[in-house]
């Protein structure tokens, strides 16, 4: 067992990062000893992780975070940082670390609010005298204000500080900001290394655990969701079938309004816990001193908590919206397939009779306009339309004729 374990198919990234752990390792070793730094590093303060969704960027982010708080004593005799299971490895990993901080969006932004105390801590000493880790998961949710103060502290690093950023592709974060970092390419996990992950990690039957991988074409994180999760088959048997619904107009409607319905249940079923949780721990913070009385003054921090919750809401439903129409992107392209005779099977081979019929009643041209439509819908929901509209729109589009 190690840090790297969750890193499916991506050797040449988890070479470098192997490469790069044991270079900062030396370095702390050699300045704890008083001795010189080591000449030539393959250690560097800024990363930036990109990949396609699902391939393991935070996975990947995450793991070399560990790798770099490893105090296993394995490490003196050689070993390699990133143990798994000392102190280090496992905080980093569960996140509990105190010198590991993770940044994500809440709703569709990085404020700069949120950065602020980060960004002043990057410029101080790490509490164990290992490495300062600073994880953004969504860099390109960052926005101008938030960049600028990134930009900033990547510009001028304090020595044991490391900035992990998180993004699509390159080209999502400022020029200014990547020409800092360097650059690891994720890539597309192959299915069957996906399968293997959910057979060993996961318990997953090997037959159940392939055709989920194969469905989510080498997403990793919709992977195990589907092969361990009930509700998940269900909705997406549910998104799957709306190709054949959309007979009519009435249809149409129908089928927008139940998907924006499910995925609104998605964000009330995610946030509920969560939310309650979390304004119980504000309380306490606030109030502790007070014997549990909400001191004055503090209504404020409330009311930016309750606005973060919602903003977090609506990505939670957005993101729902966006795995149905993943799935349904799937199945037009498994569509294109057969009509155009492409070899190998479809990737979702439960659905075959649907893509058959829907094959055999529609031609080549309509399944790229339904895809576009799916597309289309997407861009919209990216641009904040409401989504309700956007939905409508598209399966308006995917009626036939
Ligand atoms: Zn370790």
């Amino acid at each position: 067992m190690s840090v790297w374990d969750d890193l499916i198919g991506q050797d040449h990234v988890r070479a470098q990062l192997g490469a790069a752990a044991r270079d900062a390792d030396a370095l702390v070793t050699a300045e704890a000893q008083g001795a010189e730094p080591p000449e030539a590093s393959k250690m560097t303060h800024a990363w930036l992780f990109t990949g396609p969704p699902g391939a393991g960027r935070t996975t990947a982010a995450r793991a070399f975070a560990a790798a770099l708080q490893c105090v296993s004593p394995d490490r003196a005799l050689g070993g390699e940082p990133g143990c798994g299971f000392c102190e280090g490895c496992h905080t980093a990993m569960i996140g509990t670390h105190a010198d590991v901080t993770t940044i994500a969006a809440i709703g569709s932004q990085i404020l700069v609010e949120n950065m602020r105390d980060t960004v002043r801590m990057s410029y101080t000493s790490p509490a164990n005298g290992r490495w300062q880790v600073i994880l953004v998961q969504d860099a390109d949710r960052l926005n101008e204000k938030s960049a600028n103060a990134v930009l900033k502290a990547v510009e001028e690093p304090a020595s044991r500080t490391v900035w992990l950023l998180c993004a699509p592709s390159i080209e999502d974060v400022l020029p200014t900001i990547r020409s800092r970092c360097r650059a690891l390419t994720l890539r597309t996990p192959p299915v069957d290394a996906v399968a293997d992950m959910l057979v060993r990690r996961d318990g997953v039957e090997p037959e159940a655990a392939y055709a989920a991988a194969r469905a989510t074409q080498g997403h990793i994180g919709r992977a195990r969701k589907l092969a361990t999760d009930e509700r998940a088959r269900a909705r997406r048997a549910t998104v799957l079938k709306l190709p054949l619904r959309v007979a009519d107009v009435g249809a149409a409607l129908r089928a927008a309004q139940e998907l924006v319905d499910a995925a609104a249940e998605d964000a009330r079923q995610a946030s509920e816990e969560i939310d309650a949780k979390e304004t119980e721990e504000l309380k306490a913070a606030l109030g502790a001193a007070q014997g549990g009385r909400m001191p004055r003054g503090t209504a404020g921090v409330m009311k930016d908590l309750e606005a973060d919750q919602k903003r977090r809401k609506t990505r939670t439903q957005r993101d729902s919206l966006d795995l149905a129409l993943s799935d349904l992107t799937g199945f037009y392209r498994d569509v294109l397939a057969l009509q155009l005779g492409a070899r190998g099977g479809p990737a979702n081979e439960d659905m075959r009779d649907a893509l058959e019929r829907t094959a055999r009643d529609s031609a080549p041209e309509q399944t790229l306009r339904r895809i576009e439509a799916v597309f289309a819908c997407r861009d919209a929901l990216d641009r904040n339309v409401a989504p309700l509209l956007a939905v409508e729109a598209m399966t308006m589009a995917l009626r036939a004729g």
